[in-house]
């Protein structure tokens, strides 16, 4: 879907994968002005195949189009836009097992204009792609790496919309969490350096031995995870006590090394909900690499899967019919 200042959005249209062509000057190119979204489509074993909470991620793109002076795709016409694309080919979307189609939304800015100003003729596009399960040969606790040189985002920043940008800039830092034998980088605040932020890609989760839970809360330089916000619905559900607080990464250490904290895990869209069995940094390791996934997360984990495959009655309102 194309928008121009003049016209507004206009010209949805839906065309077969292939390159894109721009100006060397377009603006995304030089000023990364662009946001995107990420959301998967689930086939069901009637056939029928759905997507989760489609409205959240429109609105969500609504929010990280103001903030990087974007314009605002109305939350009906990208929910169409969804449906439009996974109805092209539903015979696309895998059935079985936790395969999935992951769905890509993005705009971009393709004014071809060399100036730093948000520019005036910007594309919307989605693109789809068959995706197995996340872990393969079952669900194994995961090493987090700390990054302690690296910020993601920064007061006043871009940290809660979901733009390139701030992938770019967690790009070194996951490198260095792969180098240490990390599946992603925890991020703590870019002010004082003490407070839990996020992953590369999702949202933390901190159980306590008591069975209360608590997440980092909404700073304005995380991102909101949909599956962050669900989660906390489902836990409230099994009679969690849920905190959304500030998080001091020393909390979670000792917390762990105490044996206060018995759980810890991420979830977003992708992987869903993924144990966490180690954190390090450069001079230390707290956890235990070959722990079993812990009961809690594991609970939850089936409990979200159950609602977006069909197994379990969709108790919220979570799911939206695509074909
Ligand atoms: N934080 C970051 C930085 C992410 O990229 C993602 C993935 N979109 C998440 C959290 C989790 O968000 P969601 O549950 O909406 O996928």
């Amino acid at each position: 879907i194309d928008w121009t200042v003049e016209d507004g959005w206009h010209d949805a249209h839906v065309r077969p994968y292939g390159p894109l062509t721009f100006s060397p000057a377009a603006a995304v190119l030089h000023y990364g002005q662009e946001i995107f979204e990420g959301m998967k489509a689930f086939r069901h074993a009637d056939g029928s195949v759905w997507t989760f909470r489609p409205e959240s991620n429109g609105r969500r793109l609504q929010h990280s189009a103001r903030r990087m002076a974007l314009p605002e795709l109305p939350v009906d016409l990208f929910v169409e836009s969804i449906k439009q694309l996974v109805k092209t080919d539903e015979a696309w979307v895998p059935g079985g097992g936790e395969s999935s189609l992951y769905i890509r939304p993005f705009m971009i800015a393709n004014e071809d204009f060399l100036g730093v100003r948000p520019a005036r003729r910007v594309a919307y596009y989605v693109i789809a792609s068959p995706a197995g399960a996340y872990f393969k040969g079952g669900i194994k606790p995961v090493s987090i790496w700390l990054s302690r040189d690296y910020a993601r985002a920064g007061r006043g920043g871009t940290g809660s919309a979901k733009c390139g940008g701030n992938y770019a800039s967690s790009l070194l830092p996951q490198r260095e969490a792969v180098e240490n034998g990390c599946a992603q980088v925890l991020f703590l605040d870019a002010e004082t350096n003490t407070y839990v932020e996020e992953l590369g890609g999702m949202n933390v989760f901190l159980v306590q031995k008591d069975g209360s839970v608590i997440t980092p809360s909404l700073t304005g330089s995380i991102l909101e995870g949909i599956t962050r916000d669900s989660v906390i619905q489902l836990l409230r559900d099994r009679g969690h006590t849920v905190t959304e607080r500030r998080v001091e990464i020393a909390e979670w250490m000792e917390g762990v090394r105490s044996g206060e904290i018995s759980e810890v895990f991420a979830c977003g869209t992708a992987a869903s909900i993924s144990p966490i069995g180690v954190l390090k940094g450069a001079d230390f390791s707290v956890g235990d690499a070959d722990a079993q996934p812990g009961e809690i997360t594991m609970g939850i984990r089936k409990d979200l899967l159950d609602i977006q495959y069909g197994r379990a009655p969709d108790r919220h309102g979570w799911l939206t019919r695509l074909v």
